[in-house]
């Protein structure tokens, strides 16, 4: 007969229980009521790296981490290790060589008749590794890995329990809601790991311009944020907030370069601005938007205008996002007059968003939002798309339409696939490049001429015109104005607007005529709204006129009554 599973053989030894004890790789120990160790397992001594012979006798607190003073007699054992049955308590123990281990202990202890503790052991877990597993991952769920401090998920935490503290103690909390200006420019001009040491460094200088109490972390990209607790005004963040862009503007060695870095920073302060921290991080932000639309380098309290005007935005943003999907937008036409030949040169596409509730909506009320949600990409395709097709409609049928001007705003034209996309909607709708002239205001063209000057030389070989459009209002550097293949300036309306009156800007047209002449770049003026403004013009050779004198921008089917009534079927 064989054996079943639940027979012994009956030539296995007896197992020897004080042997098991000992050598089963477990650690494990007995101790007597007054906490000395009678036995220990070889693994106990094994994994704390004692002898056998040192050990016992000794008390167990001498072992024991947390034991506030070991040697001396009656040191205090902790009560689990002897009453009754406890499991998986985390404690942690001492090595020989001084070192901790973290420890799961499991205990079960024996009474005598009287009920008190005679025997207790103990089952020992080394979980020495899995904490250590255990404390990356949280580290790495809640820390920055580049500049070590918390991450978006940990602030939002730390920010919960300030504001509990807060309300708690009755004390303010601000949020210091931090951006770096122009980051985007160190990462393209110097590259990632550049961009990667300024960001190390930032939370460095950080750090040292806050308190010990207060936290510092990385919200994301170039964003950061600071939390003060218990501030005694609501003054203080500004202190702070000087104090913090007093650090960063301190010069900094990136990639041997010296490189002066600002933020803009927005405050909001717990309970005025918010009582939650969603709102509070909301809020900071919008006041840092406002921060930086101010001009860099500041610091902006949060104000319930600002909140009214970004809900604003909001909505635009919502209900462009809906106008695109569902044809409200439209494009009038505006015409450019050649007066040497006393004909039409061109005309300027100009977007217009006929709202189903508001009405009729001028871009300035939505193209900045467009721009800076980054709708402006799909906006910007679709008048690109409109004004080409309606150019061809218009060429087909005979009408002569030898310039069709778009405005691309800066976010399109810096696009790596801005050309893929220009050349996708003359290829659908036929039109030839050589009568498109893409306009770009100056600021757009001169801040980034290192990023638009291969996509301004492509256009160039294609042969698509190239305007600069509201030229005097920003910043223009006459040695680019020679080198990059512009064809046209656009003098900005508001020269043209008082050049009867204001003897400056007067000066400034004739300044901008001249340079243009010699450069052998055409001109337009724009605005053009008197017979006293287009009188001057002509006598001082600007030759190409655009404004509401001459002809307001209007629908396609009024630009053929208008000007080309022949062609009207
Ligand atoms: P802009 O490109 O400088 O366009 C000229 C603006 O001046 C147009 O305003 C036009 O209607 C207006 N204007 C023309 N002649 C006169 C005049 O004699 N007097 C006055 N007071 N104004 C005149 P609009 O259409 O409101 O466009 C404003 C700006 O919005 C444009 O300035 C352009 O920067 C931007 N924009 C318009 N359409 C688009 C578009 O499709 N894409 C992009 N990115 N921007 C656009
Ligand atoms: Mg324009
Ligand atoms: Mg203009």
């Amino acid at each position: 007969m064989g054996i079943t599973d639940n027979q012994l053989s009956p030539d296995a030894p007896l197992p020897n229980y004080r042997d098991l004890y000992i050598k089963t790789p477990a650690m494990l120990h007995s101790i007597d009521a007054a906490g000395r160790l009678l036995e220990v397992s070889d693994f106990w001594i094994e994994v704390l790296g004692y002898r056998r012979a040192e050990v016992l006798g000794e008390k167990l607190t001498h072992y024991l981490a947390d034991a506030s003073c070991p040697l001396e007699e009656g040191a205090s054992l902790p009560e689990f290790f002897q009453a009754g049955q406890v499991r998986d308590v985390p404690f942690q123990m001492v090595k020989k060589n001084g070192e901790f281990i973290d420890v799961l202990v499991s205990v079960s202890s024996e009474k005598n008749s009287r009920g008190e503790v005679c025997l207790s052991m103990a089952g020992i877990i080394d979980v020495t590794e899995r904490r250590k597993a255990e404390r990356e991952n949280y580290r790495l769920a809640h820390f920055d890995h580049l500049t070590n401090t918390p991450n978006r998920f940990l602030l939002r935490d730390r920010l919960k329990q300030n504001l509990a503290q807060g309300a708690r103690e009755g004390q303010r909390v601000a949020i210091l809601f931090i951006d770096l200006d122009r980051f985007k420019a160190v990462n393209d001009t110097l590259g990632h790991h550049a961009g990667d040491q300024l960001l190390k460094i930032v939370g460095q200088r950080l750090e040292d311009c806050v308190r010990d109490m207060d936290t510092v972390g990385r919200y994301g990209g170039d964003e950061f944020v600071v939390i003060l607790y218990g501030i005694a005004s609501n003054d203080d963040p500004a202190v702070f907030a000087n104090r913090i862009l007093d650090s960063l503007a301190q010069p900094t060695r990136l990639d041997g370069k010296h490189f002066v870095n600002s933020a803009s920073i927005g405050i909001a302060i717990y309970p005025v601005d918010g009582l939650d921290e969603e709102t509070l991080l909301r809020n900071a932000d919008t006041a840092m938007y406002v921060a930086k639309e101010l001009g860099c380098n500041s610091y902006q309290y949060f104000s319930a205008e600002m909140a009214a005007s970004a809900l604003e935005k909001h909505e635009i943003e919502n209900s462009l996002r809906h106008a695109l999907k569902h044809d409200e937008l439209s494009l009038v036409y505006q015409p450019q007059f050649d007066l040497a030949h006393n004909r039409i040169a061109g005309f300027e596409a100009l977007v217009r968003w006929n709202h189903p509730v508001k009405g009729l909506i001028m871009p300035s009320q939505f193209i900045p939002v467009a721009e800076e949600t980054g709708l402006i990409l799909p906006l910007g395709e679709w008048v690109l798309h409109a004004a080409c097709r309606q150019a061809k409609i218009w060429q087909e049928s005979g009408i002569p339409i030898s310039r069709m001007a778009v405005n691309i705003s800066a976010r399109q034209f810096t696009r790596r696939d801005f050309l893929e996309m220009l050349e996708k909607i003359l290829q659908d709708t036929g039109f030839a490049p050589q009568f498109l002239e893409i306009e770009l205001t100056e600021t757009t063209v001169m801040e980034r001429i290192q990023d638009t000057i291969a996509t301004l030389i492509d256009l160039k070989l294609r042969k698509v015109s190239l305007a600069i459009d509201d030229f005097g209002t920003g910043f223009s550097s006459l040695v680019y104005l020679k080198q990059f293949p512009f064809d046209r300036i656009k003098i900005a309306q508001e020269f043209v607007r008082d050049l009867s009156t204001d003897p400056a800007d007067k000066a400034i047209v004739e300044a901008i005529l001249r340079m243009s002449h010699s450069l052998n770049l055409d001109v337009i003026a724009e605005g053009v709204e008197t017979r006293e403004q287009l009188e001057y013009l002509r006598g001082r050779n600007c030759l190409e006129v655009q404004g509401y004198y001459l002809g307001r921008p209007v629908a396609a089917q009024q630009i053929v009554s208008r000007y080309f009534p022949a062609f009207l079927h």
